[in-house]
């Protein structure tokens, strides 16, 4: 049997939350899309007018460009280490993703590295906290603040992580979560957009929804005798999400903390068995003050071993991958003359490790018995 690198917990509770669903014969943007928005606002501790539920976290990156008003004149620095969704959406509006380089460890930018890649027309920093460690967001948000730059977090990775009680995503002017199936709360896809401005928010909404002034249904009944007419606003798009999807995100949500202390548990079983194994370097520790969401457990291995040590992984039964693919490397990014040295080396030793609630300790012991093996195996022992 395979052992995945993530998997989603869903049961009992989200299937009788669906099945409310079904038999309110309402499956659309409704009350529980409502509820949802709510409970994540205050699971952020913000006011639920700024958290909007969306289709997925690529929809509001896209939609976010849009809201910053970036384009064909503007510069936008984010970390090579970026999900692909990230230069797309920053890519499609004609404007430059620059790409800055990371810590070699953390896979993070540091407040140094993003203030290397600022340019006189810098509009926005794009963000994501890497494996749900937080990172410098503290001192990168202020040095945008100072430098008028607008700071976009993709939080994808950070639902339950945070510095000192403030979480992710709430350091910045925008962010977006995502809760697609190999998230750590997952709603088959789906994600968050939080906007801190209450007008910008009012329009982020409007622009998931065609644009339009939301009153509908019986509310707008009441108000105007031809409820059917249009209230065009903005020229938007479609990317609310919906009911159905919404009743598993509230449950998933209550569940979240549940998900993150075994997540925790397996990252320090892993942090115990491979203490002292040669050739394999741990991922760093959080540091005082910061909590993490522990999406990824990754370690990095000799470059001239890392890949047949995860086919041998894989033969034996146990996927693991590499998140994210560098960006300044694809060629439509045009970004191919950063010189992005820790990227560079971070992208050809990193290796990520099965992690997530539904694994037993057993599943962990056999992952860091093979791990070992192959390292050893692929002689690796002495170099890394
Ligand atoms: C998964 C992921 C996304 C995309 O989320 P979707 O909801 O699938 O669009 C964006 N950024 C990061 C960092 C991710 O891990």
């Amino acid at each position: 049997m395979m052992i995945n690198v993530f998997q989603p917990s869903l049961g009992a509770e989200e299937l009788s939350a669906v099945s409310e669903v079904f038999e309110s014969n309402w499956l659309g943007h409704g009350p529980r899309t409502k509820e949802f928005e709510a409970q994540f606002a205050a699971h952020l501790d913000v006011a639920p007018e700024n958290t909007i539920f969306i289709s997925s976290a690529t929809a509001g990156l896209f939609l976010t460009t849009e809201l910053l008003g970036l384009g064909p004149d503007d510069d936008v620095v984010l970390p090579a280490v970026s999900f692909v969704a990230a230069g797309n959406a920053v890519a499609a509006t004609g404007a430059r993703p620059v790409f800055c380089d990371v810590d070699t460890h953390t896979l993070n930018p540091t407040a140094a590295h993003v203030e290397r890649a600022l340019t006189p027309r810098t509009k926005a920093v794009l963000l994501l906290h890497y494996g749900g460690h937080p990172g410098d967001i503290a001192a990168i948000a202020n040095l945008c603040r100072t430098r008028d730059v607008r700071l976009i977090e993709d939080a994808a990775c950070a639902v339950a992580s945070g510095v000192d009680g403030k979480k992710a995503g709430t350091f910045g002017d925008v962010a977006m979560w995502s809760f697609d199936s190999m998230k750590v709360l997952v709603t088959g896809d789906g994600g968050m957009l939080y906007v801190r401005d209450a007008e910008l928010a009012r329009r982020a909404r409007r622009l998931a929804y065609h644009g339009l002034e939301q009153s509908s249904g019986f509310a707008a009944a009441k108000v105007s005798h031809r409820w059917w007419e249009l209230n065009v606003q903005d020229f938007g798009r479609r990317i609310i999400g919906n009911d159905l999807t919404a009743a598993i995100g509230s449950v998933q949500l209550r569940r979240l903390p549940e998900f993150v202390e075994r997540r925790r548990a397996v990252a320090e079983q892993y942090d115990r068995l491979l203490a002292d194994a040669d050739g394999i370097r741990l991922p760093p520790a959080l540091p005082a003050g910061h909590t993490g969401t522990y999406y990824f457990y990754w370690v990095q291995l000799d470059a001239a071993v890392r890949d047949q040590v995860a086919a041998d992984l894989l033969e034996k039964g146990i996927y693991t991958t590499f998140r994210y693919p560098p960006l300044h490397k694809v060629p439509a990014y045009r970004g191919g003359g950063a010189v992005l040295p820790n990227t560079d080396t971070a992208s050809s030793t990193t290796l990520l490790l099965p992690l997530h609630q539904g694994l037993d300790d057993a599943e962990v012991r056999t992952v860091a018995d093979e791990l070992r093996k192959a390292v050893e195996h692929r002689g690796a022992g002495t170099r890394a």
